[in-house]
């Protein structure tokens, strides 16, 4: 708890977001922390609830409820609230290695289950956390050594994809001793929180101090190293006593439009791993039809990677933007079905939509719309779309299905289109050679959801690769789990 009466005395704080959008906007990383006087007010508004949901880590009704990773939300805060950051710091690390990532880019699914939150704003919970990782940052000599081995074991483990569930399972792994080396394809560490979130919600150079910190406690990373391309899988299998699959889940899905293989439709993934390729290297060769400069932009999808798909847009220069989405505009509020503690499924202007609304003067989002067809020039480069509104009918079975409604559909200017309505699973080359069971959905199979064994022995999954698109805090817990049920699978093998 922080004080007693400190959910009367303080309302909820917003770190400070710099730069406005009217100020102009850039790839700088936008979040600014709270001081150590506002992380400490903040702090005190945890009120004792007494049965605190906020760090359950479970799933209720396809929902998460508190942090994933177990975090113990109230003790640190607690400490917090005293101005004890170094003993908070080192609660927060007992559950989480990496709270650089999570104090900038998690969604918070504590916060929806913050008590507080049923009546007022929650505990800015994920806004101490980043604080606590600043004050840690600042004073590397006091934490370096919670990276170390205690002890080392002769045993060697390969994780596949430096993703945040790879750079979990690496973490946990090297801690309980094993020997870690980091297989990873793309030319940079780091998976989705290198090539995927943008810069000015996650700085690159933040992704590589992670690495550092661990290559510091003794991980090997191996970059460009594709597994089943360059590198084969079963030499690794023959040179490593287990591996660690953390491939993510990178399969793109691709709606079904007329028209829509024309030059200007691309995956978001495409979209935004060339923005930050561009950005971190002056010399990669610019693609002037990836690049949203003077363009009427249309992003297809909701969520974390159209929003981000948004903000870069805007920050190369769009003309016009505007975000379809196909589902019913969410509520302001909690819905019958949606009652707290669980993960609030209500209306959120995220950083891009609010940065559009500053620069265009109103929301780039239409709901219950899509593209149904787009029309191209004489380069058979997309110049328009057809877009129309769609309703919800219940069938036969009264499930609600989506119904496109042409007649009133409208052609619309348009020279960049974004698809960004999630993806398909992982990719299914390297499961096919090591012979690994995949689910219904195409992901990596395992016993039980918390079991991380595949149907290979000596093989793990973690993270999307195992779960499906997911997020950054889930996939930090299914690497950290992972790691434990190798090492213990490891150990039962050498007979401890
Ligand atoms: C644009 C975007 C924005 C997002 N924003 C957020 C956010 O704000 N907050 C949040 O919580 N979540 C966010 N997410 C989701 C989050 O990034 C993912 O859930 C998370 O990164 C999954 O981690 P992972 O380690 O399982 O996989 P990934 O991060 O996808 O990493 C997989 C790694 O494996 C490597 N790899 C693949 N195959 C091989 C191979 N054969 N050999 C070697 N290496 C290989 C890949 O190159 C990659 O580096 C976002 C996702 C996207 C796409
Ligand atoms: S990792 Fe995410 S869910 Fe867990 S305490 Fe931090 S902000 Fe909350």
């Amino acid at each position: 708890m922080g004080k007693p009466t400190g959910f009367l005395e303080y309302p909820r704080l917003e770190p400070v977001r710099q730069p406005s959008a009217t100020q102009g906007l850039n790839f700088a990383e936008f979040m600014y922390l709270f001081n150590p006087s506002d992380a400490r007010t903040q702090a005190a508004r945890c009120m004792d609830c007494g049965i605190p949901f906020c760090h359950a880590g479970i799933q209720l009704d396809g929902a998460s409820v508190g942090c994933p990773l177990g975090n113990m939300v109230p003790e640190i805060n607690d400490l917090t609230y005293r101005g004890k950051y170094t003993e908070a710091y080192r609660r927060l690390r007992l559950t989480h290695p990496f709270p650089e990532f999570t104090g900038r880019i998690c969604p918070a699914p504590c916060e929806g289950s913050c008590t507080l939150g049923e009546h007022e704003q929650p505990v800015a919970i994920k806004a101490i956390e980043r604080f606590l990782d600043d004050y840690a940052a600042a004073h590397p000599r006091q934490f370096g050594h919670l990276d170390q081995p205690e002890a080392r074991t002769d045993r060697k483990v390969a994780v596949i994809g430096s993703g945040p569930a790879g750079l979990a399972a690496a973490y946990y792994l090297n801690a309980l001793g094993e020997q870690v080396t980091v297989f990873e394809g793309a030319d940079r560490p780091g998976g989705l929180l290198m090539y995927g979130v943008p810069a000015m919600k996650l700085g690159k150079d933040v992704v590589l101090r992670v690495v550092q910190r661990l290559e510091a406690a003794g991980i090997e990373f191996k970059l460009e190293s594709p597994v089943g391309d360059t590198v084969d899988a079963e030499w690794l299998l023959e040179q490593f006593d287990a591996l660690v699959l953390c491939t993510g889940a990178p399969l793109p899905r691709m709606p079904n439009i007329e028209g829509g293989t024309l030059k200007g439709f691309y995956p978001a993934m495409l979209y935004l791993t060339y923005a930050t390729k561009r950005l971190l290297d002056p010399h990669f060769p610019a693609q002037a039809e990836l690049e949203a400069t003077g363009k009427d932009v249309f992003v297809v999808g909701n969520g974390d990677t159209a929003t981000d798909c948004v903000a870069t847009a805007l920050r190369q220069g769009a003309r016009s933007l505007t975000q379809l989405y196909y589902r019913n505009k969410p509520p302001i509020g909690r819905g019958p079905r949606n009652p707290w503690p669980l993960y609030p499924r209500v209306l959120k202007t995220d950083y891009g939509q609010q940065e559009a609304i500053a620069l265009f003067g109103c929301d780039p989002r239409e709901y219950a719309r899509n593209i149904i067809a787009a029309k191209g020039d004489a380069n058979g480069s997309v110049e328009s779309v057809l877009v129309a509104d769609v309703e919800w009918h219940k069938d036969a079975e009264g499930l609600l299905r989506p119904h496109c409604l042409p007649a009133d559909a409208r052609w619309r200017p348009a020279q960049l289109v974004l698809i960004a309505t999630g993806f398909a699973g992982p990719d299914r080359r390297l499961l096919k050679l090591l012979g690994l069971e995949t689910d219904v959905r195409g992901n990596v199979a395992t016993q039980r959801s918390d079991s991380y064994a595949t149907s290979r022995r000596r093989v793990f999954v973690a993270g999307d690769a195992h779960r499906g698109s997911s997020l950054v805090v889930w996939a930090l817990k299914e690497g950290r789990d992972a790691a434990r049920q190798c090492h213990q699978y490891l150990n039962e093998s050498a007979g401890h």
